[in-house]
């Protein structure tokens, strides 16, 4: 679809194999906040014939691994709408366990902003590659 931003190319991916791609989210809410991508325009997981939700889980699993890993946080925080783009993806949030849920709720609203250091992308792609390269998570 034309009109759909994760339709046209993705720049800058920290993963992406051509089935799923993951992308960090532009709106920097908390460091980590990155986005696991179908590239095929789908709305819903179970709009997936189950190989390639199985692949999707795959590599959800491994970017949440490394943005944990990366970040520090205990908690991922996963969030799937669709509203603003109905093409399937799923926001993962790393997050301190100690956060309360008024406090993760300014997150997802984007209403907080958090710096990124220099190479934290890099850092997150490497693992990334290194989990997906391996047989077993
Ligand atoms: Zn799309």
């Amino acid at each position: 679809m034309a009109d759909c931003v994760f339709c046209s190319p993705i720049d800058h991916a920290l993963y992406d194999d051509g089935r799923v791609a993951v992308v960090s989210h532009e709106d920097r809410a908390v460091r980590g906040h990155a986005m696991v991508v179908a590239r095929r325009h789908v709305e819903n997981a179970s709009d997936l014939p189950t190989q390639e939700w199985l692949h999707f889980a795959r590599v959800q699993h491994a970017a949440e691994h490394a943005l944990l890993e990366a970040t520090g946080a205990e908690r991922a925080v996963l969030l799937k709408l669709g509203i603003q783009t109905p093409h399937l993806h799923v926001h993962i949030y790393p997050v301190r366990a100690s956060l309360t849920r008024a406090e993760v709720q300014e997150i997802i609203d984007g209403r907080v902003r958090e710096d990124v250091e220099y190479g934290f992308d890099e850092g997150v792609r490497v693992r990334i590659a290194g989990l997906m390269d391996q047989r077993q998570i």
